[in-house]
């Protein structure tokens, strides 16, 4: 057997401190998980279920990247956001033993057309083309969690050109990480290398070509990419 074309080269990221790469299976985006984000966005900050979408695995970028401008949009935001990595299989799996299945964290970008996404939520449509799209999920090195511990309350940050822009605590996230991974796995089954986008605090803002964003989160290896 053989394929008509290459097929697709996995999707990784770095592991800090390691020359082994993490391959990503699948990437979990949750949507409205710190309340006064929820608020700017015009939305009931009550803790309602959450809710999930998706990026494709291949819309990784590397730290230190450039993320070309996409195509049609007008009002790219940038979202600080916590990331998981699932490193266990996990079906159904209990809050209390949810931190079991995580391989380490590291600290990504939903990038998000955001004209499109909110098109899309006022006609009731599929957020899709607002999330899922080319170079949309920056992501610096993943530290293992042997080395971090979990990530309960950390600064989570992010600044354009210098200028801080989202300053928050994990600790507001509505749904932490193992009511989330809980939470996922009742609906599918999580496998090793799927990541999981927490969720963005307040301040989120367009951003043009020529603009070096920054962020962190605690003691993680910060992210840094550039709009060209
Ligand atoms: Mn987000």
């Amino acid at each position: 057997m053989s394929f008509v074309f290459p097929p697709i080269k996995t999707p990784s990221i770095a592991i800090e401190g390691s020359s082994d790469r993490f391959p990503i299976r699948r990437i979990f985006c949750v949507g409205r998980n710190y309340a006064k984000h929820v608020k700017e966005m015009g939305q009931d900050p009550e803790r309602h279920p959450p809710f999930f979408f998706f990026k494709p695995a291949d819309a990784i970028v590397e730290n230190g990247g450039k993320v070309p401008y996409p195509t049609l949009t007008k009002e790219l935001h940038y979202e600080i956001e916590l990331v998981v990595a699932i490193g266990k299989e996990l079906n159904a799996v209990e809050v209390k033993n949810a931190n079991d299945g995580i391989f380490g964290y590291a600290v990504g970008i939903d990038l998000t057309r955001r004209d499109i996404q909110m098109d899309a939520m006022r006609a009731g449509m599929p957020w899709d083309f607002g999330k899922a799209f080319d170079h949309s999920a920056p992501c610096a090195p993943i530290h293992r969690v042997e080395e971090t511990g979990f990530i309960e309350d950390a600064r989570i940050w992010l600044a354009v050109n210098g200028e801080t822009k989202q300053d928050a605590k994990t600790s507001e996230l509505i749904w932490n990480v193992p009511e989330l991974i809980s939470i996922l796995s009742h609906g599918i089954s999580l496998k090793p290398g799927d990541l999981i986008y927490t969720g963005t605090p307040a301040g989120v803002d367009a951003i043009v070509a020529g603009d070096v964003i920054s962020g962190g989160v605690g003691n993680l290896t910060g992210i840094d990419i550039e709009i060209v």
